[in-house]
């Protein structure tokens, strides 16, 4: 899994995917109790961690793009953020994590609703925008994905797998 900063020098999807699964994870991935860093906050949405499997099964480049001012805020450190991702997402679920840690107040462009962090994961795989779809629980998340050309679907909460049709994993 590969872990990058808004800020950093971006890598590279070592293979092929002709498609990319990309999700927020905090109101999506994980139940949205603010600020989550601990392991034990972190409490997998229902039927989530099925979707990232059944994505990975049909081929598709998985990716999380996360705002996480928490860091910027002083709430938590970017080394604490780093490894609760490695703790609770096991190898091979998600290839890629992109992550702001910037405040509001920093004025980042990499912070969603901008959309460039979305734009990092596709060149991370190579893929266009119209072979992608970002899944988000806010309005700020739709937007990023307009700003990226990428498909945006709106999670209102209770089992991610019904989305599975719009996701094209049903
Ligand atoms: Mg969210
Ligand atoms: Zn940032």
């Amino acid at each position: 899994m590969t872990i990058l900063r808004c800020d950093r020098v971006e890598g590279r999807f070592e293979g092929m995917v002709d498609r990319v699964a990309l999700f927020d994870r905090d109101g999506v991935l994980n139940v949205d109790h603010g600020y989550v860093c601990k392991v034990e906050d972190f409490e997998w949405v229902e039927g989530a961690s099925e979707v990232l499997d059944l994505c990975r099964s049909r081929g598709m480049g998985v990716g999380v793009i996360t705002n996480q001012s928490g860091i910027g805020r002083g709430y938590y450190s970017e080394g604490a953020f780093i490894d609760l991702m490695e703790s609770v997402l096991p190898a091979g679920m998600v290839d890629l994590v992109v992550y702001c840690p910037h405040a509001p107040e920093a004025d980042c462009t990499g912070r969603k609703p901008g959309g460039r962090m979305l734009e990092m994961a596709l060149r991370f795989f190579a893929v266009d925008g119209s072979l992608a779809f970002f899944v988000g629980d806010k309005a700020s998340d739709l937007g990023a994905a307009d700003a990226a050309g990428v498909r945006g679907i709106r999670f209102q909460g209770g089992d991610l797998r019904d989305l599975s049709k719009d996701l094209g994993i049903s």
